[in-house]
This record gives C-alpha cells, structure tokens and sequence, in this order.
C-alpha cells in the first residue's frame, strides 16, 4: 500500500502542525510489527476491555497518576504522596486529591506523580521517531498503537504521510471499532494492519469490552476483501477466550475469509498492568485471574496452526 513520495513543502507543513493526544513513545519494539518498531502510542479508545494493559490508554484527555514505587520520599509534602492515594473513601475526597495531586505533579523530582498524555504535534513525533531510522534499515519501521490510533484520524493520517515521505515503513494496531471510512482513509499509507480480533460471540465480547464486534468483523471482511496486508492479535484470556472451543470458532471465522488472512499472533494475558491500574486509582477488573502457562499457549497456538494459520506467539 505504502511507498515512499515527495511532499509539497506546504503540504509538509501542514502535516506537521496536526496536533494530538499520546502517552508516550516506546523504541526498539520487537511485537508490534516486522523488524525494529517505534510504537506511538495514541490516548483514547472506544473498547473497555477487563483485562487492558495499558488502562492509561482508555481515556482520551490526559489523566493524573501515582506511581508508588517511582516515589523517592523527597519530603516536599511531609508523607510521601502515593499515601492514600488509592483509598478513595468517597468521590468528595477523589476530587480534592486530584487537585492536590495535580499541583504535586508539576514538583515530583521522580516521576511518582505525573500526568500522562501530553498534546503534541505530528512534525514533533516524527521528528522523535526518525531519531531510531538507522535501526529501521532489516525492515522495522513505525507502529501506531494505543489506544485506537483511528480514533484520532487527522493526527495518525499525518503522521503517517510523514513518515511515508520519509521512507518509513508504518504499522497500525487496531481494535477495528469504528465507521469503515475511518480506516479506509489511513490505508493507503500503511504497509500493514495489526488488527485486533477478541471474540466471535457479539454477547460475550459485549460483556467484556463494552462493545459489540458487528463493526469490527464487517470492517475484517472489508480488509480482506481488499486483500489488505493484515495481521490479526488475539489477546488469549482465560475467562473469556482461551478454550480450545473458542479459539477454533475464532480460527474457523478467519479461515472463512476466503484466504486472505494467514497470519495471527496471539497475545498471551499478563497481570502486569495492575501497578498502573492502582496509579491511576481504579480497580483492576480482571482480578483472580491467573495466567496462562507456556504449555497451554502453545497448545491453543497449535490448534489455530492446525487449521493453515501462521502463528507466532507473542507479536
Ligand atoms: S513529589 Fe514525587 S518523590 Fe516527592 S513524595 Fe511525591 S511522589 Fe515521592
């Protein structure tokens, strides 16, 4: 899909002045795409999936946190801050904390309290991701992730030109839940689609989500249709999806489009998102659930193997 062009100097300019909202960039990604990845990671997502792990990603506007372990006791405010923060007696005191923490933020010497997210321009990421090009040179490239990149479609447009300009290869990972258009638009500059595929019972990934997966598989079959370059993440969470039952329904589905899907990687649950979970002060829905063992992965990878798929476990 993507290539590498010119852009008009002012076409460039106004690409690089579209601003939005990430919570960071992370570097020398292995699993999010072929090669070495710059993953950008976009705030706000449409899905509210029990066990995410990465819940600063949900919420669009940039959101306070109290990492405890980060907190060096400078003795600004008497008792180290992460005290009480997870408490919450009543929504009273939530707000009054916010407003306090909110101020300590700007002061924290150990990154204890801080915001994450930050608006920021496309010219600035790219300027930040191009910093990695030298290692992009066996295949690697940019992934925009988040979050729902999608959602956020002027800015991940523009990054995207820019980074086609520039010859970087570019990766998308999303959880498909939007109007088709959405996506459409960003696909002619996009050399591959991670596209997230958790359920195929529209009850079951209501309950878990949030969302139904209507959208989502209509917008699956749209990209097969196209013969897209697509990857498909299934995340395998016990309580929800990792049965040999469901993930041969979920095979038989992708194996039902007609060729054009051969690649999946799963993805297997982890716990280790709860320490953000209590920075951010919210419950960790997916409590009790243990992970699984590499025996059982390997064993549900194998069954999506048996029907034809490549697989890779992990990304
Ligand atoms: S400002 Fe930062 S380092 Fe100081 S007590 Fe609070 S979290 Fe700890």
């Amino acid at each position: 899909m993507n290539g590498c062009f010119e852009l008009a100097t002012s076409e460039r300019l106004r690409l690089e002045r579209v601003e939005g909202t990430i919570f960071d960039i992370q570097r020398y990604s292995l699993h999010d795409g072929p090669g070495l990845r710059t993953n950008v990671f976009f705030k706000g997502c449409p899905l509210r999936c029990g066990w995410c792990s990465n819940p600063e990603s949900q919420q669009r506007p940039p959101e306070l946190a109290v990492f405890a372990s980060q907190c060096i006791r400078c003795g600004q405010w008497g008792d180290a801050c992460p005290d009480g923060w997870h408490a919450q007696p009543d929504e009273h005191w939530k707000q009054n904390a916010r407003a306090e923490y909110a101020r300590r933020a700007a002061l924290c010497p150990a990154g204890g309290v801080r915001w994450i997210g930050e608006r920021r321009t496309a010219g600035d990421v790219l300027a930040e991701v191009k910093r990695d090009a030298v290692f992009y040179e066996d295949g690697g490239g940019m992934t925009l992730t988040g979050g729902e990149p999608v959602l956020q479609g002027d800015f991940a447009e523009a990054l995207l030109r820019l980074a086609c300009a520039e010859c970087i290869h570019t990766a998308i990972e999303t959880c498909g839940h939007y109007p088709w258009p959405a996506l459409e638009r960003l696909l002619p500059h996009l050399d591959v689609v991670l596209f997230d595929v958790k359920h195929v019972d529209n009850a079951t990934h209501r309950a878990h989500t949030g969302v139904g997966n209507e959208l989502i598989l209509a917008n699956l079959r749209r990209l097969a249709a196209r013969s897209a370059p697509v990857i498909i993440r299934v995340p395998l969470i016990p309580g929800f999806n990792a049965t040999v039952e469901q993930i041969l329904a979920l095979g038989e589905m992708l194996v039902g489009l007609d060729g054009a899907i051969t690649r999946v990687d799963v993805l297997p649950y982890h716990t280790l998102a709860r320490a953000k979970y209590a920075a951010l002060a919210r419950p960790y829905p997916w409590q009790g659930q243990a992970g699984l063992s590499d025996e059982e992965v390997e064993s549900l990878a194998g069954e999506l193997r048996g029907m034809g798929l490549t697989v890779t476990v992990g990304g």
